[in-house]
């Protein structure tokens, strides 16, 4: 993920978090102060655009009363902002979530071959 689309979603997810907790305003103090840290964490991250993990590195270089208040923004946020941000394998996981109440059973019967159902369709 680009440092721009990183910045994009963590403003997203601030502001989501803000409006969904009922805050004042459309970015509260409070929220707007945690997105600049954020976003100056991001800036500052020695790790740029090249990050292997971008999901989790800014967490770690977060001061603990930072650290905290991100991570109830993400676990706020992070399920809404699939919605915005498909990530394939959540999808797939939401996908069988959803279909497991239906299971069409494992396969067919084995053992009966050849005929089939006298009359089953028409
Ligand atoms: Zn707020």
């Amino acid at each position: 993920m680009s440092l721009e689309k990183e910045q994009a979603s963590l403003r997203s997810m601030i502001h989501l978090y803000c409006k969904g907790q009922g805050h004042p305003d459309p970015l509260c103090e409070d929220c707007s102060a945690l997105l600049d840290y954020a976003l100056d964490r991001l800036t500052r991250c020695p790790y740029g655009e090249d990050k292997p993990t971008c999901r989790h590195c800014p967490i770690l270089c977060y001061s603990p009363e930072m650290r905290e208040r991100i991570t109830a923004v993400m676990r706020y946020a992070g399920p809404r902002m699939l919605l915005h941000h498909p990530v394939q394998s959540i999808r797939h996981l939401l996908h069988e979530k959803a279909s497991q109440g239906s299971k069409p059973g494992e396969g067919l019967p084995r053992g009966e071959s050849g005929q089939k159902g006298v009359d089953s369709d028409t």
